[in-house]
């Protein structure tokens, strides 16, 4: 059909801009009813007048069948427009992965005692800010400063919304106008969306790169030291295998150095973790408490990474330093709401069972889990992907390794299992396997897999039971 020079019989039996039904007809339809009762009357009117126009554009150029203008066609294109503008844009997806704690999939997992302990607090009023025994204003830091501090034997602690702000309030606090000292090493190997540079920038201070490796670093934050040096600020590299990181040489010299010079000695620890993984067969992280140990004023750490709670950021240490931090403006536009106060609390407070933490804490339990268990899972999805991906492609059971992820020991380090998919045709193999990952993200509840060589890798790490069993009745249903 050309639109330039309809012939008689396509002009018979397209719609004219008059055959569209008016937008109060269409409103007072019985079947509209459930709808309106639904959405409400203003935006049913509102998306009912957009379609209504679009048709008129699409009459007016003579690309509209008659048929698609009853009114029951309409009402059709109206519920589907309705439906797909009122749907959720955050989703929930499936981790098949291999990272446990995916940035881009909203890291850590938390605990249903956490779930509950927020339902709470968003339906109900708290004492978020109101201090019970003199019924005047409170500090919301109060709610987790006590738990917090006996975890990592602190001083003092405050909580703001991540650890880039954590870095930032320490920074524009303590070294406004002033330089940091950072080994240069430490710079280069922090991830892109986080560059200490930009942060020291924003905070005012003034970054002073020394030195390249360990060995040089005591000699190189010495001469860098004078008038306008306000902090030594240390950087946890997740691509350094820090091994008994408390004995390192590097950092008591550095403390002793600072200690000199009455300038405090910090760290952004990144994945901050409250416990030794070790203890689990996990790679050792240095802990918090640790790293206070060593002597360092303050450590900044992050919520939802190892600890395994919400996004939040943690600032740790010498009680001067925190009371100093608390009063600065930032951290009011920094800090955290009650729904994070809420998850932190009770995720905090499982720390307080150390051994149970394993079946308790989400993010440990799927750190933790037996390789032979994610076979057992991965072995009963085979067959029936196997059967939806069809002949052209091979799915088999394999093991492979899982990361950490969020900058925490990036090795191979976690032996999990999971599914591979293979294009089993002559050529184009990596278009064939980059459509069928297209495909499985597009879901209505999206799969998110890896491309590996030409192979789609499932990990079965993160996938929990119900997941797995909602996958193994609808890979039949997905059109692969
Ligand atoms: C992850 C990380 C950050 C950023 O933490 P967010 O909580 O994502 O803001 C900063 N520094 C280091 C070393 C990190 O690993």
């Amino acid at each position: 059909m050309t639109h330039s020079s309809p012939t008689a019989t396509t002009l018979h039996t397209l719609a004219q801009p008059a055959d569209l039904p008016a937008l109060d007809k269409v409103l007072h339809q019985p079947e509209l009813k459930p709808c309106i009762q639904q959405y409400g009357l203003t935006l049913v009117t509102q998306q009912l007048r957009e379609l209504l126009a679009h048709l008129r554009t699409q009459a007016l150029s003579q690309q509209l069948p008659l048929a698609k203008v009853t009114a029951d066609h309409i009402i059709e294109q109206l519920l589907a427009k309705l439906e797909q503008i009122t749907r959720s844009e955050l989703k929930t997806v499936i981790n098949l992965t291999g990272t446990v704690l995916h940035t881009n999939l909203g890291r850590a997992l938390l605990p249903d005692s956490a779930v509950q302990a927020v339902a709470q607090v968003l339906t109900q009023p708290t004492n978020l800010e109101f201090d019970l025994n003199t019924g005047k204003r409170g500090d919301r830091d109060t709610l987790v400063e006590a738990l917090i501090c006996d975890l990592t034997e602190a001083e003092a602690a405050t909580v703001v919304n991540n650890n880039a702000a954590a870095v930032l309030l320490m920074l524009s606090a303590l070294a406004p106008q002033k330089d940091v000292i950072v080994s240069r090493g430490e710079l280069v190997e922090i991830g892109g969306s986080f560059r200490i540079p930009d942060i020291m920038s924003s905070a005012g201070s003034t970054l002073k790169e020394v030195g390249t490796t360990n060995r040089t670093h005591y000699a190189d934050y010495e001469r860098a030291i004078g008038e306008q040096t306000a902090m030594l600020m240390k950087v946890h590299c997740s691509n350094y295998a820090v091994v008994g990181f408390t004995k390192e040489t590097a950092l008591s010299q550095l403390v002793t150095l600072g200690q000199q010079h009455h300038i405090p000695v910090t760290m952004d620890l990144g994945s901050g973790t409250l416990v030794d993984l070790a203890q689990w067969g996990l790679p050792h992280e240095p802990t918090v408490k640790e790293i206070l140990q060593s002597g360092v004023d303050l450590v900044t750490f992050s919520g939802d990474k190892l600890l395994g709670g919400p996004q939040a950021g943690f600032i740790v240490g010498r009680k001067i330093l925190i009371d100093k931090i608390k009063k600065h403006p930032l951290k009011r536009a920094l800090r955290v709401g009650k729904l994070t106060m809420a998850a932190l609390e009770s995720v905090l407070a499982l720390y307080r069972s150390p051994e149970y933490l394993p079946e308790r804490l989400t993010t440990l339990s799927l750190l933790t889990r037996e390789q032979s268990d994610i076979a057992q899972q991965a072995k009963q999805l085979q067959p029936s992907l196997q059967q939806a991906v069809g002949q052209d492609f091979e799915v088999s059971c394999e093991p492979m390794y899982s990361q950490i992820g969020s900058g925490a020991m990036p090795v191979e380090s976690l032996p999990s299992f999971g599914l591979v998919i293979r294009y089993l045709g002559q050529a184009k193999a990596s278009r064939h396997i980059m459509q069928l990952e297209r495909k499985l993200r597009t879901q209505p509840l999206p799969i998110i897999g890896r491309i590996h060589k030409d192979a789609l890798y499932l990990d079965c790490r993160c996938l929990s039971e119900q997941h797995a069993h909602t996958l193994n009745t609808r890979w039949s249903t997905i059109q692969l």
